[in-house]
């Protein structure tokens, strides 16, 4: 199915276009340059760009794609979760088309979409394989840090394991930012880190003592990391030492990458289950791709990455699920959805009202 997908839910304006696996085009427009002096996202600055964005950005997917709309088969759009007023944003543009073009509308959850969208044909001319399922999925992002099990992208996804507290990219751009680094800080830090040493501070891996492990043994908690890294930092500027920024980076970013693995092969190995997909911009992350390659061939369990650049948010991972949902033949939302914020990840597909 010919699929146009919209995502809106954070800082990206995103419109992507698929023709099933095929990937036709993924126009981002990101407001991130407004929010980098604040440090983080400002929701009112984020709305008010989604709305200047939006029509741009569709028109610039469809000419890429060389699509007419009336071609389209379905608009899939992110429902949640995500910013509210970046949300309606989004979700408004998809039931104006969907309603338009009298077609059907498919609202998605987009922290699934992170993980569908390894389905698409890689550019190096890998073809498009099905995910594996069951199939353990290890989300992480700006907003989340879970361990699912995929039993079926489009309708069956269970949580095995969530933080605690902050997320992993969270716990990215926190350290960043007290570092004096800019925001958003994972692709920063990623970069510093390769010339520093990963074994200079043993920063804590949260939620791994015997303790925690017989109530977390699947759950992660990156505060108490953040909290430790500031501390680190505190001393050294009271001992007036110069902090050593690229050691710092690689030692943290050891850390995440350690606790991150280990969990996610451990729940792998416990629900015997033999295939790993990551999705979510930290997902990106060089060190994780390659300790999760390391470990879970180690393991015996197959991996897939998603390539780097569709990791952070975009339309196509949306229209990648969106063509998934067509196929697997499940009935549209329609135009009476609502956003929802806080979206469940058991919910792939928003039910009609
Ligand atoms: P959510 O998907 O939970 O709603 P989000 O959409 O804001 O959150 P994403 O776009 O998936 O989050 O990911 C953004 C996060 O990924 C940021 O926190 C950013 O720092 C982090 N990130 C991006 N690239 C890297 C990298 N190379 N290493 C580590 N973190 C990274
Ligand atoms: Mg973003
Ligand atoms: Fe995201």
């Amino acid at each position: 199915p010919l699929v146009l997908g919209i995502e809106s839910s954070c800082d990206e304006t995103s419109v992507g276009i698929v023709r099933g696996e095929q990937l036709l085009a993924n126009q981002i427009a990101s407001s991130v340059e407004l929010h980098a002096r604040f440090g983080g996202v400002v929701p009112e600055v984020a709305s008010r760009a989604h709305l200047e964005a939006i029509g741009p950005t569709l028109r610039r997917a469809l000419a890429d794609s060389g699509v007419d709309l009336g071609e389209l088969d379905a608009i899939a759009v992110t429902a949640g979760p995500g910013l509210m007023g970046s949300l309606v944003v989004g979700l408004s543009a998809a039931k104006a088309l969907a309603a338009y073009l009298n077609k059907p509308l498919y609202g998605l959850n987009h922290l699934i979409g992170h993980v569908a969208v390894d389905l698409l044909d890689h550019p190096d001319g890998e073809p498009a394989r099905p995910i594996a399922q069951p199939c353990l999925a290890l989300l992480v992002s700006g907003g989340h840090t879970q361990i699912l099990r995929v039993d079926d992208i489009t309708s069956k996804v269970t949580e095995i394991g969530t933080t605690i507290d902050d997320a992993a990219g969270e716990a990215y751009d926190k350290v960043a930012r007290l570092l004096g680094m800019p925001y958003p800080g994972g692709p920063v830090i990623d970069k510093a880190a390769a010339s520093g040493n990963a074994r200079a501070i043993r920063f804590p891996r949260g939620l791994t003592a015997q303790h925690d492990l017989e109530r977390h043994r699947f759950d992660f908690s990156f505060s108490g990391l953040k909290t430790s890294v500031a501390r680190w930092v505190e001393s050294c500027r009271l001992e007036g030492r110069e902090v050593p920024l690229e050691d710092v980076c690689a030692s943290f970013q050891e850390a995440v990458a350690d606790v991150l693995t280990a969990k996610s092969v451990a729940a792998a190995q416990h629900f015997g289950i033999g295939h790993m997909i990551i999705g979510g911009g930290v997902a990106a992350n060089s060190r994780l791709r390659s300790l999760l390659e390391e470990r879970t061939a180690a393991a015996g369990i197959e991996l897939r990455r998603p390539r780097p650049g569709l990791c952070t948010d975009n339309g196509a991972m949306i229209a990648c699920l969106g063509a998934q949902v067509v196929k697997a033949g499940l009935a549209p939302s329609g135009l009476g959805i609502g956003a929802d914020s806080g979206l469940p990840v058991q919910t792939v597909l928003v039910p009609a009202v």
